[in-house]
């Protein structure tokens, strides 16, 4: 079953991604308004009833600026870390609170979502594995470190956001102070061009038809300069830049491996084909 997906802004301003199926959806994080949230599905004519949950990342402002209002307008449950939510400071209604552990995959409707813990300077951050039956998606942002865990989720995505939030040159020698300097890149900040591409170049599955570089810094980044970069080793794989300052296009993620593949039998990686959802 495909999956389609979606940032509706990514970057320290506000981060949400969206993913789904015809009939259900998830959104990673909510860290753009309410307002904003729905204006920008409806343009890519994504409805809210599809909706059925949020998942929170980490308590940080960019990712749950939205939340409350999104959730409580919406019914939508949130599942948050009990670590997450206390220093989130944020009030949901009691129903709405759903709790997730690391390894065990939540299930909503035909989507499965697989939280991992990463390395960030957040009380509890986690990343996501959204999967349909066939397709998996990866939602891979404020990352300090590339850890042994994403490589492992990494080489099962079909698609992926995936943090590329800096250029090391324009952060050297950028006006932001040293302290600053140090937290982004010290291990539990975030990830930059090089350690992103590392990634790529290296753990790329050859189903991989989508790579959506996202988080980009507004000072110490620039899109063109991540395009370059990543295009040169694409390898069949689609780039996309995701904005910090308005949607993405909606794709359309399949998997097109040979059906032949036996129940239980480890899927081997079959050709791909892209296509764009508009
Ligand atoms: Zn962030
Ligand atoms: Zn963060």
């Amino acid at each position: 079953m495909s999956l389609n997906i979606t940032s509706l802004n990514s970057g320290s301003n506000g981060n949400c991604y969206y993913i789904g199926t015809e009939k259900e959806a998830v959104l990673v994080d909510a860290g753009i308004s309410c307002r904003e949230t729905e204006i920008r599905m409806k343009r890519l004519g994504l409805s809210m009833e599809k909706l059925k949950a949020i998942f929170v990342s980490h308590e940080h402002n960019d990712h749950i600026k939205g939340l409350m209002v999104l959730s409580k307008k919406y019914q939508l449950p949130v599942y948050i870390t009990e670590a997450t939510h206390k220093h989130a400071k944020i009030r949901l209604e009691k129903h709405l609170i759903k709790r997730f552990r690391e390894d065990e995959p939540v299930q909503i409707g035909e989507l499965s979502v697989t939280p991992f813990q990463k390395f960030h300077d957040a009380q509890d951050p986690y990343s996501f594995l959204v999967s349909s039956a066939s397709v998996n998606v990866g939602i891979f942002t404020d990352l300090g470190i590339v850890c042994e865990k994403l490589i492992q989720h990494f080489q099962k995505c079909h698609a992926a956001f995936l943090e590329a939030n800096y250029d090391e040159e324009m952060l050297q020698n950028g006006s932001y102070p040293f302290y600053l300097k140090k937290r982004i890149t010290d291990g539990r900040g975030h990830l930059s061009n090089t350690q992103a591409l590392d990634l790529f170049k290296m753990h790329r599955p050859t189903f991989m038809s989508h790579l959506i570089l996202s988080h980009l810094s507004n000072n110490n980044n620039k899109p063109e300069l991540v395009n370059d970069l990543f295009i040169e080793h694409a390898n069949g794989t689609e780039i996309i830049i995701a904005s910090r300052h308005q949607e993405i296009p909606l794709f359309k993620i399949v998997n097109n491996s040979p059906v032949s593949v036996k129940p239980k039998e480890k899927k081997k990686a079959g050709k791909q084909q892209l296509s764009l959802f508009e």
